[in-house]
């Protein structure tokens, strides 16, 4: 093992205390606190690797040891294209371009690159979702054995996709939050879990949108839009565009515009009416189910990122889900529901905008 492996690269938003790269548990072991990136990341414009594709470009950004080699699917660098929507250009940032179709990749590569260098042979995820696809995907990439625990009801494209990367499926009866339940006990007992939402590496790899969007714009937008659920990658292009700027590279932070399904939306409920909102927040049904999340874990910092960017939080309601998703096709962009409660929330807003599409339409269930 080398130094790096032993440092502290994370540490607890709770009690401080540290932790490195073998983190594998949903928070902190000693006060159940939620763990998160030990420093500020940092960008240097004369380190960017020319040589590297995709995110692996930005290396010098990882909390990762210098000599881990990638575990890599060529993750990242995704395309940027403009196009007029009703009379004004907007840029769409293609995530449903990566490797296992979601933005999820970003946040798994250097996850499994970090899993490899420490040496754990297996892991264990619990989302049906992109990130659950986005596990195994990594996970056979790394010769990692891999254990997904997905609510029985779980079916359709993402499932099987999982399954067809190899992964075990662990199906749990019962409601969504039972499936965690069984992961957090096979955790309890050792097993390593590599959390999209609580092993915070994959905040650092989620930040590279942003690097790539300075990139491909010469600029930073006046503002981003995306769809929001624990909030992830929202979390991580803030943490980029900090590093940016702190870098002098862009004056200031683009507004950081999250959007939620009505269904279920509680960070826009506590945003409109602070903590008493969220007796309000339903789990209710929806088509945007990979943002159907009614407890964020990182919900704190993603009302953080809203305030200090002078973004907001919007919510769409089913009808708009579905308009969305047929008038983006109409542009050419195929993308899962979850990604189409952009559409109603772009229409609200002016000026410049990049527009992150999250998740591919051949992910979702026939009607
Ligand atoms: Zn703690």
């Amino acid at each position: 093992m080398t130094d790096a492996l032993t440092v502290s690269v994370f540490k607890c938003t709770n009690c401080g205390r540290p932790y490195g790269l073998d983190f594998g548990r949903a928070g902190c072991p000693v006060c159940g606190g939620i763990v998160d990136l030990s420093q500020p990341l940092v960008f240097d414009p004369n380190r960017i690797d020319p040589h590297a594709r995709g995110l692996w470009r930005y290396r010098h950004t990882f909390p990762l040891p210098a000599d881990a080699e990638p575990v890599t699917l060529g993750e990242g660098g995704t395309p940027l294209v403009p196009i007029e929507v009703g009379g004004r250009g907007v840029n769409f940032k293609l995530e449903f371009a990566e490797p296992s179709g979601s933005f999820k990749d970003r946040g798994m590569a250097l996850m499994f690159t970090a899993l490899r260098a420490i040496g754990v042979s297996e892991a264990v995820e619990d989302s049906s979702g992109n990130a659950g696809a986005a596990f195994a995907a990594y996970a056979a990439r790394a010769g990692v054995r891999a254990r997904v625990f997905v609510p029985e009801a779980a079916a359709g494209p993402k499932r099987a996709q999982i399954a067809a990367y190899g992964a075990q499926i662990v199906a749990v009866p019962g409601p969504r939050s039972k499936a965690a339940e069984a992961a957090l006990a096979a955790v309890q007992s050792g097993a390593h879990y590599a959390s999209h939402v609580y092993n915070p590496i994959g905040l650092a790899g989620n930040a590279t949108a942003a690097y790539e969007i300075w990139e491909q714009l010469g600029r930073a937008p006046e503002a981003v839009l995306l769809p929001v659920g624990h909030g992830t990658l929202f979390i991580g292009l803030h943490r980029g565009f900090l590093a940016l700027r702190a870098a002098g590279l862009i004056p200031r932070l683009p507004r950081l515009i999250g959007v939620q399904a009505l269904a279920c939306a509680p960070l826009w409920a506590v945003r409109r009416y602070g903590r008493e909102g969220l007796a309000m927040v339903s789990e209710a049904d929806t088509l945007a189910e990979g943002i159907r999340v009614v407890r964020p874990m990182r919900g704190d910092a993603v009302l953080a990122a809203v305030a200090e960017s002078g973004g907001d939080l919007l919510v769409v309601d089913e009808p708009a889900i579905r308009a969305g998703h047929n008038a983006l096709a109409r542009l050419g962009l195929y993308v899962e529901m979850t990604s189409a409660v952009v559409w109603e929330a772009l229409a609200e807003l002016s000026g410049d905008i990049v527009v992150i599409l999250t998740g591919s339409g051949l992910k979702t269930p026939a009607a």
